[in-house]
């Protein structure tokens, strides 16, 4: 059925960058510190996307390393000391995270944005809110994005839907920070979803158009974590190193104790509530007693964040699932008898599509850290989908980061559109690394410093000058 909407002027804008989420607020913030006007349009009532709401750990500020002593002595306790070092993401998103760090609202290393950072919830969110206000962006809430005019390759404006009907919004640049890619497929970018067939050749997937599993990582709080680490010491099969935040118990029992972030694994072997998945990942928070955890029961796989049921269902399972976990930590997990559940996020999307831009990023430019004249962004962050295949699970990373192209961001076929967050252009595998939040906001900041150049010097994105982009992103503290 066809349907003719009339949609009312709602004003006109330098950049809006559609999706406030993780790159979206970096997006804004980025775009309107170089004197454009910005307006940030987002869905719901609340900002930050998975950053704040999602409760997703703030990561990868830092340099990987396997080892566990070489991760401490090289990469932890060099944050100590000589942070630039070891940092690969810098910029606003590194602001954001210091000022939480600095207010004792957010764990870091030795006062320094890590390997993974978590916050005071409602304090992230507030300060996102305080940094968009401060640099003047528009924000305008509860308003979704549902069509988009274009005049031939360029986007001319967005039609959103919200509490007033349907409005049309004028645009110089747009920015498509919504995660799936709403604002690219709605202007005709081409775009995968999921794995591709030459992925699952590769041993990526088990079948074309997978998407990695949805997720929730929740909020309890009365944990005794002196127990807990007594308990794991007396059973130490039943502590686990966590694979991106490589420590040791240790190293987790000296970080907790000094207010620092600790992250751990504990095995629940076949007293898991799920076949096949065992490891409770453990992440504290700025209260003592609290911690974020994701384990057996918060994965809900063959997901479809496209699939308005099937994301419906997520919501229900990962709420069930969060529950039957949290009785099995307290009847037989020591230091969690009293726990009890203070927030469980919306359903967490991983991964939808990816847009096919000017450069697609593939494994091999992640695991080989290779540079790029346009990189304009880092991370650091090992590659997080399964299955993977073995020859690229055992690579050996030390010292090890990758660089992040401006092209990924630039989508075929639009002319005045970036692209991003976790949708950019890169393959499967290669978004495995790249999905992680620090990235997203250094490449959110990337994508409105170059759309502010683009409104300001009248060019498309395409043909702004990046090394004066990176130039720009360099002064500004970003690393590249
Ligand atoms: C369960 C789970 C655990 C994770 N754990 C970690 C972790 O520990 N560490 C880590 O670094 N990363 C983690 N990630 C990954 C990371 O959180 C995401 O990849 C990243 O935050 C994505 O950022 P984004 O800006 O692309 O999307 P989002 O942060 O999701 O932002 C998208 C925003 O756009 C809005 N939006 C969507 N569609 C529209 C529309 N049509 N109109 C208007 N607004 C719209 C949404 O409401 C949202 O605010 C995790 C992800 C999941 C799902």
């Amino acid at each position: 059925m066809k349907y003719q909407i009339e949609a009312k002027p709602y004003g006109s804008y330098d950049v809006v960058v559609c999706g406030g989420g993780t790159a979206g607020c970096f997006a804004a913030i980025g775009a309107a510190r170089e004197g454009v006007k910005v307006l940030l349009i987002e869905r719901s009532f609340t900002i930050g996307g998975m950053l704040t709401v999602g409760e997703a750990g703030i990561t990868k500020f830092s340099e990987h390393c396997r080892d566990v002593n070489v991760y401490k002595s090289e990469v932890l306790d060099m944050l100590a000391n000589e942070p630039k070092k070891v940092q690969v993401v810098g910029g606003i998103a590194h602001e954001y995270v210091k000022r939480m760090i600095d207010a004792g609202t957010a764990l870091g290393t030795h006062g320094e944005a890590g390997s993974y950072v978590f916050t005071d919830k409602a304090e992230a969110q507030w300060v996102l809110m305080q940094m968009l206000a401060e640099a003047g962006v528009e924000v305008l809430y509860d308003t979704r994005v549902v069509l988009v005019n274009k005049d031939g390759d360029t986007v001319t404006s967005v039609v959103v839907v919200n509490k007033e009907g349907f409005c049309e919004i004028e645009a110089k640049q747009v920015i498509d920070t919504t995660g799936d890619a709403d604002v690219a497929a709605l202007a005709g970018v081409p775009f995968h979803k999921g794995a591709t067939a030459e992925e699952v050749a590769q041993g990526y997937a088990k079948v074309e158009g997978e998407m990695q599993h949805f997720g929730t990582m929740y909020r309890v709080r009365n944990i005794d974590y002196t127990s807990l680490f007594d308990y794991l010491k007396a059973n130490p099969d039943r502590f686990v190193q966590h694979e991106f935040g490589v420590m040791s118990l240790e190293n987790v029992k000296e970080s907790y104790e000094n207010g620092e972030m600790c992250v751990f694994r504990i095995d629940l072997k076949d007293w898991s509530p799920v076949h096949g998945s065992y490891y409770v990942q453990v992440y504290n928070l700025p209260e003592k007693d609290e911690a974020i955890l994701l384990g057996p029961g918060c994965g809900y796989h063959n997901g479809n964040g496209l699939d308005a049921r099937v994301i419906s269902d997520g919501q229900y399972f990962l709420q069930n699932g969060a529950h039957i976990l949290t009785e099995v930590l307290r009847a037989r997990i020591p230091g969690f008898e009293n726990v009890r559940i203070t927030y469980i996020p919306d359903v967490g999307v991983r991964e939808t599509r990816h847009i096919i831009g000017e450069y697609r990023m593939e494994i091999v430019d992640v695991l080989s850290g290779k540079d790029f004249e346009d990189s304009v962004a880092c991370g650091g962050h090992p590659i997080d989908i399964h299955p993977l295949p073995p020859e690229v699970e055992h690579v050996d990373l030390n010292h090890w980061r990758f660089h992040i192209p401006y092209r990924v961001m630039l989508p075929k076929n639009v002319e005045n559109l970036l692209v991003a967050g976790r949708c950019i252009s890169a393959t499967r595998g290669a978004s495995g690394a790249i999905r992680p939040t620090a990235q997203c906001m250094a490449l959110g900041e990337a994508a409105g410093v170059a759309a502010a150049m683009a409104v300001k010097e009248n060019k498309t994105p395409k043909a702004v000058d990046v090394q004066a982009l990176r130039a720009k992103l360099a002064e500004n503290g970003a690393i590249l």
